[in-house]
């Protein structure tokens, strides 16, 4: 099957000038060299604690800025490479989703305008009538009663509003919505609510959906594959349930160690992880996540691990795959160990 998305080695490297000439003096290691693909009608999240590039990647692929170097392809077009005037129909096709609904709308538009706008910039109507006709049809696309397009910004609740970003989304008809945090700044119950609208519009349209987030327990609940970062760099891709039955990546493991268990009763063996994340100014040599990881040995801290396939479409970068199975406390059944006992 063809990817929709695909993202070959991508870096940003921001420079940070300083000095009496104000000269590059170093640079923050963003992203560090990301690969991934999402199919067409997929969920592919992409998790890790706060600062570990995540929103950078998606930042990246919209074109926010300039890559440091790397492939975007979609739909087998490369577009990080492509002129204004070539990219602006790729644009329509790959919209997003913020996580602040509040600051994400602009207060001087009615909801009306907001949804139009995109509709306008890609000619997708046909005459006013049909405008006014997808226009409605966006309002009852994400649960909104249809008279409320010409209400303001302000006159919303935060799910409101975040059904509108969603509509303003939808409205350039893309086929794949990066949701950057999208639902991290909303009331749980709300939450729930945003998270199963953009299930059934998946189903709906056969909308690809590139999930970033730091919420595990989300992701549990609408992913199909799930990315996990550390520091610039992907450590670990897998389909959801084998990652959260059996991380191979000792990073994961600690993360998923701190997701609640629905489970009455049930609890997993929490993994707690010593020292803060490194600076991505200056990353650590040899694997990234050897200053806190439980497991490290002495090759870890030299050798960088490449992400590399393991059973069952598995991938993780970690030396101790490497290993005997019974020197790999992340081999087989081992990463059960964060299971529900
Ligand atoms: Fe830990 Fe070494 Fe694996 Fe990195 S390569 S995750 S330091 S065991």
């Amino acid at each position: 099957m063809t990817a929709l998305l695909e993202v070959i080695d991508l870096k940003k490297h921001f420079p940070i000038r300083g000095g009496f000439l104000g000269g590059v003096t170093a640079h923050v290691y963003a992203v560090d060299g990301v690969s991934f693909s999402i199919e067409k009608g997929e969920t592919l999240s992409l998790v890790g604690e706060s600062g570990c590039g995540k929103s950078t990647v998606g930042k990246a692929l919209l074109r926010l800025f300039d890559l440091t170097s790397g492939q975007v392809v979609l739909d087998g077009k490369r577009i990080d490479d492509m002129q204004p005037a070539t990219l602006r129909p790729m644009r329509r096709r790959m919209q997003v989703v913020f996580q602040d609904p509040f600051s994400s709308l602009n207060p001087r538009m009615r909801v009306k305008d907001i949804l139009a706008e995109p509709i306008r910039n890609f000619g997708l109507a046909k005459n006013s009538r049909d405008l006014d006709d997808r226009l409605a049809k966006l309002m009852d696309k994400v649960q909104l009663p249809r008279d409320a397009i010409n209400r303001w910004p302000h006159e919303f609740s935060g799910g409101q509003r975040q059904r509108i970003g969603i509509a303003r989304a939808l409205a350039a008809e893309p086929d794949l919505i990066i949701c950057d945090e999208a639902v991290s700044a909303l009331d749980v119950s709300v939450k729930a609510q945003i998270v199963n609208l953009l299930q059934d519009l998946q189903k709906e349209l056969g909308l690809a959906l590139l999930f970033i987030s730091h919420d595990l327990a989300i992701v549990e609940h609408m992913t199909h594959r799930v990315a996990v970062m550390y520091l610039g760099k992907i450590v670990e891709v897998a389909k959801k349930r084998d990652l959260f039955a059996a991380p191979k990546h000792p990073y994961t493991q600690a993360l998923l160690s701190a997701v609640p268990v629905p489970e009455p009763g049930a609890a997993r063996q929490r993994v707690i992880l010593k020292g803060d994340v490194p600076s991505p100014i200056n990353p650590p040599k040899g694997c990234r996540f050897h200053t806190r990881c439980p497991y490290a040995f002495d090759r870890c801290r030299t050798e960088e691990p490449p992400l590399r396939a393991l059973a069952g479409g598995h991938l993780a970068a970690c030396h101790l795959h490497d290993r005997p199975d019974a020197e790999n406390p992340l081999a087989g059944e081992a990463g059960k160990a964060v299971l529900p006992a």
